[in-house]
């Protein structure tokens, strides 16, 4: 599995691009495998399937590949279809409780932990809080919305919630992220999410 990973990410392989992710050890970063920085070495990296469970293992997203903008992998075979559910629910219903994506699925939290943890390493809970932030992230890269809103539209019940985790996770502010994009926003004023073969 590893082999296929490290040939994927040295040739940045477009069609791995969701499917897994690569954390590198000397940068504390996560990066899709399309990213344009350079190749780390391979006694360096560690690859996840999926970018909450770097997250989980304390990586942050690499800013220039944004790891928020990657395709959601339908590449996951052998994965249960309830916990691939799980994660869809999850996803399309941000602000609802795991209480309330359990009862969607006809199974108990309890359960839906227990499946979350067996197949992903991670709880709903992590799962749930790490999309809520990479999905505030994307809309900070590419919205001009006000913080209230980008709270709401990623299911955080405030700004300040969205503020707090963020940072816990990111490293970095919600309004970095913004006056980081409105200082490329003087020089260019279309930004698009990377997808090779075109690159910025
Ligand atoms: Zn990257």
């Amino acid at each position: 599995m590893n082999t296929d990973y490290q040939q994927a990410r040295l040739t940045r392989d477009p069609r791995f691009d969701g499917t897994f992710f690569i954390a590198v050890k000397t940068t504390n970063i996560f990066c899709r495998p399309i990213c344009p920085a350079n190749a780390p070495l391979e006694k360096n990296v560690e690859y996840f399937q999926l970018a909450q469970q770097a997250m989980l293992a304390g990586y942050r997203p690499c800013l220039r590949c944004r790891p928020d903008s990657a395709p959601h992998s339908c590449a996951w075979q052998g994965v249960n279809t309830t916990v691939h559910r799980g994660m869809r629910l999850l996803r399309q219903n941000r602000e609802l409780s795991i209480q309330a994506i359990a009862t969607k699925l006809g199974i108990t939290d309890r359960y839906f932990r227990q499946l979350f943890q067996q197949h992903l390493g991670l709880s709903p809970k992590q799962y749930q809080l790490f999309d809520k932030v990479l999905f505030a992230k994307q809309l900070l890269h590419e919205c001009h919305l006000p913080i209230e809103h980008i709270a709401h539209a990623s299911g955080f019940a405030s700004a300040r919630r969205l503020q707090h985790n963020f940072k816990k996770v990111t490293g970095l502010t919600p309004k970095q992220i913004k006056h980081g994009k409105n200082k490329q926003d003087e020089l260019i004023s279309l930004r698009l999410a990377f997808r090779p073969p075109f690159n910025w």
